[in-house]
């Protein structure tokens, strides 16, 4: 099964349901990143990113991911330009103890009322800090009880700083602190209240596909036109660990049509699971195959793809980390004549590392995966400039190699090194020609 659906709603869909909701305009969903540290890029805004899967997920059209430093007169301006049009607006960040959260005031200003004391929520907080034990309740925690009149609180059971919900122009407006794991706990009760505030909402339909060992452009070219279509949405997405993800959002009717398309387009790439590691793990299970490592420039990283799978004690036997070329002779029984006559980044080495693992270490692993290279900044020659990575894979029937010339940093080396190997002990386990 190459797909996966999301449906945050256990209400079953029916096709007339989804063909009246692509009928309507869609409601839109717009976010709001308040801190100066996310406008200084000194933080990654991944709560916009669960925000707006989020609110994907529940039916919302996202047209809009905006961000604001701590100013208040510029968090008054950016709700009241976001809030324009949109059915819900949600806000993260700034609702701390501290003098720069403005976020409320805020929110109070554009609404155009004041600021009121609530006494649930200083109740809340004051409960919280007992529950952490803390006998005295800073003063300058009361600022997070003040709400702008006519608002309502979300309770924060993860942390002290109440959520407020309201209601500014046509939109509604969700406040939820910055941090992540009470930002993510506190849209879980929001989600609980959606049919309320916006009643008729319908989670879209969404099927992922997965494919490897092409590009983008590939991918383009294999599916002439659909990435640009709207009824049904097509993304693509790369992704660094080596596999591609289309996504499909749409009704069930559009999704199932274009899913369809999209699989016989890609059938010869398509993944079985969300990943080459998850893929792999699951096809070695599946034929009762195990699977070992010996990695050098990689520095474990196939290893931590690998482990990063749950279930992988099914398959995975052991892993080397030879990065010395005397660990290379110890542990793989790579040839002293070998290493001086090609090299230790060579197509010789990696399928005496890859072979060495079955045989020298007495792995009894049915698949070794090896990998050695330049992952720089230093250690380029003319012969294997920086980010050259020649990876192999053993089996009982031989061994294969290939090399890849990779560009970036020494992480990026490692990480798309760790991915190749990946991809060439599956396409070994799909049989498919290993060499180019
Ligand atoms: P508090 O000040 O009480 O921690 P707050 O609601 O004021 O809560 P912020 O001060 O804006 O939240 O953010 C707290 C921390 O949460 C930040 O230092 C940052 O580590 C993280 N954070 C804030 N906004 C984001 C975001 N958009 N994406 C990811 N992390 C964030
Ligand atoms: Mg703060």
């Amino acid at each position: 099964m190459n797909t996966a659906r999301r449906q945050p709603s256990k209400r079953p869909r029916t096709q007339r349901a989804s063909a009246a909701a692509s009928a309507t305009p869609p409601r839109l969903g717009r976010i709001l990143s308040i801190g100066d540290e996310l406008v200084l890029g000194r933080c990654v805004d991944t709560n916009a990113a669960h925000i707006a899967r989020w609110m994907t997920d529940h039916g919302l059209r996202v047209d809009g991911v905006s961000q604001v430093g701590d100013a208040q007169h510029e968090i008054v301006a950016a709700l009241a330009r976001v809030s324009q049009g949109a059915s819900l607006v949600v806000v993260s960040g700034g609702l701390g103890p501290t003098e720069d959260d403005r976020t409320r005031h805020a929110l109070a200003a554009a609404m155009g009322v004041e600021l009121v004391h609530d006494e649930a929520s200083w109740r809340d907080i004051q409960a919280y800090f007992t529950r952490a034990g803390v006998t005295r309740v800073p003063e300058v925690n009361r600022r997070q009880a003040l709400l702008p009149r006519s608002a309502a609180i979300i309770t924060n059971r993860e942390g002290t700083a109440p959520g407020i919900l309201a209601r500014l122009g046509e939109a509604y407006v969700v406040c939820t602190p910055g941090v992540p794991h009470e930002m993510v706990a506190m849209l879980g009760q929001v989600s609980q209240r959606l049919p309320r505030l916006l009643p008729g909402l319908t989670p879209p339909v969404i099927s992922e596909l997965w494919c490897s060992g092409l590009g983008e452009s590939t991918a383009q070219e294999l599916i002439p036109g659909l990435l640009t279509e709207r009824h049904p949405m097509v993304g693509i997405t790369v992704s660094e660990a080596g596999h591609l993800t289309l996504r499909v959002v749409g009704t069930s009717t559009e999704v199932a049509r274009r899913t369809r398309a999209l699989t016989r387009a890609l059938k010869r790439y398509l993944l079985p699971q969300a990943g080459l590691a998850m893929s792999l793990v699951a096809e070695l299970a599946r034929r009762r195959m195990t699977i070992a490592t010996a990695e050098s420039c990689t520095c474990g990283q196939v290893m931590a793809a690998l482990g990063a799978v749950s279930g992988v004690s099914r398959v995975l036997q052991e892993g080397l980390l030879t990065y010395s070329e005397s660990a290379k002779r110890r542990h793989l029984g790579v040839p002293p004549d070998l290493i001086a006559e090609h090299g230790v980044v060579s197509e010789a080495v990696a399928l005496a590392m890859a072979s060495g693992m079955r045989t020298c270490s007495q792995s009894q692993a049915d698949l070794c995966v090896a990998t050695t290279g330049v992952a720089g900044p230093l250690g380029g020659t003319s012969a294997n400039p920086v980010g050259t990575v020649w990876v192999a894979v053993a089996d009982a029937q031989g061994a294969v190699a290939r090399r890849h010339h990779i560009r970036g940093d020494r992480a990026r080396v490692q990480r798309r090194g760790a991915a190749y190997a990946l991809q060439l002990a599956w396409e070994r386990l799909q049989g498919s020609q290993a060499r180019r």
